[in-house]
């Protein structure tokens, strides 16, 4: 355990702020003027942002004893702690995603002892019945197509679960918790080689690796027509501060409703980096559902607005930061920087 506990009331822990979403979270909170707590598994050394300003503290909130420890004297609690990532990940390590069952849990009992005034939850569009997402020409989900329950094997069951346990701890014991089912996020500082990354970051790593090393292919995962959207991390973290403000009591989508193939996203990154390549498809790597898209008819109810940049403008921001972590890997001693 690394750092120091402040014991005020208004204090908002971030879970998983080691990690790319809870990284830019803290980051919003403490320009707000939060006192934040900070936790995650990861030594200090190896998360994405690490904030002077916020106290960061390195826990495994699986366990009963840390969750106490870090929600003690908090009012909200934002639980984006998981053992997750891209397809390539969530496929082959299903009883590790499981296992984030643990985090959920503890913080909620650790939060209904300490009485906080709101719980977070990061649910995932994983939880979303496999049949309503077999053609490329997908209808938007909707938050009722979670049931009948038939979600991502893994990860996408132990989010459904999850946030199933947040909506009976609001029901049974009045603690107010907030979930939100987030749509692919993409922005800088996440995972874009350590084997977690996801189609955005994967596809601008290959394409700047090809026209570094001169090279005219790239490899796609699936055969290219497999349709996502993907929202940008700012409107993530306006999405759900509003929602947790709001005190919103049922699952709501939290993603960008622009649909693309993944041919057309590894266009958008090629036109970026000003060159074209020729596609190689492996039909065989992990490519989860065949399309996805979030229907944000409730969230536009709730909030007067839905996530809206677009998905060209995140890929630009996207892109330089990769680039960059590429060329100061390239730079270092060793080569691998991150
Ligand atoms: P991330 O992997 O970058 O961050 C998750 C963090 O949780 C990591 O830093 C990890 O070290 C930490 N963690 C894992 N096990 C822990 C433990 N036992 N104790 C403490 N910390 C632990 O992922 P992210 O993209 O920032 O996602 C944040 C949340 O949002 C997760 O719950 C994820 O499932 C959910 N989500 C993300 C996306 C997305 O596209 N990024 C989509 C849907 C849902």
């Amino acid at each position: 355990m690394v750092g120091s506990l402040q014991t005020e009331r208004s204090v908002a822990l971030v879970a998983g702020a080691g990690g790319f979403i809870g990284g830019w979270l803290t980051k919003r909170l403490l320009e707000t003027g939060h006192h934040v707590r900070c936790a995650d598994i990861k030594p200090l050394a190896a998360w994405w942002q690490r904030h002077p300003q916020a106290e960061n503290l390195a826990l495994d909130l699986r366990d009963p004893a840390a969750c106490r420890h870090a929600v003690a004297g908090c009012s909200h609690v934002y639980n984006l702690a998981a053992d997750m990532g891209g397809m390539g990940y969530i496929e082959t390590h299903k009883a590790n995603c499981m296992l984030s069952v643990l985090i959920n849990t503890n913080l909620l009992l650790a939060s209904r002892e300490a009485a906080v005034a709101r719980y977070f939850f990061a649910s995932s569009a994983c939880v979303y019945a496999a049949d309503k997402q077999v053609d490329t020409a997908v209808t938007p989900l909707r938050e009722a197509d979670a049931y009948p329950a038939m979600p991502e094997d893994g990860y996408g069951w132990e989010k459904l679960f999850s946030e199933r346990m947040c909506r009976h701890f609001r029901e049974d014991f009045g603690l107010p918790t907030v979930c939100a089912r987030y749509h692919n996020v993409y922005g800088p500082y996440s995972s874009w080689n350590d084997g977690r990354e996801k189609a955005p970051a994967a596809i601008c790593r290959k394409v700047i690796m090809a026209k570094n090393a001169g090279e005219r292919h790239i490899e796609i995962w699936g055969d290219g027509r497999q349709t996502r959207s993907f929202m940008y991390i700012d409107d993530c973290i306006k999405g759900t501060l509003d929602l947790v403000e709001r005190n919103i009591a049922v699952p709501v989508n939290l993603g960008s409703a622009e649909l693309v193939t993944i041919d057309q996203l590894t266009g958008m990154v090629e036109a970026i980096a000003g060159i074209t390549l020729q596609r190689r498809y492996n039909t065989s790597a992990p490519q989860g559902v065949r399309g996805r898209n979030s229907d944000n008819t409730l969230l536009r109810s709730l909030l007067d607005w839905e996530p809206a940049i677009p998905l060209r403008t995140g890929l630009e921001k996207t892109y330089r930061w990769i680039e960059g972590q590429i060329s100061a890997a390239a730079a270092s001693p060793a080569g691998t920087a991150s």
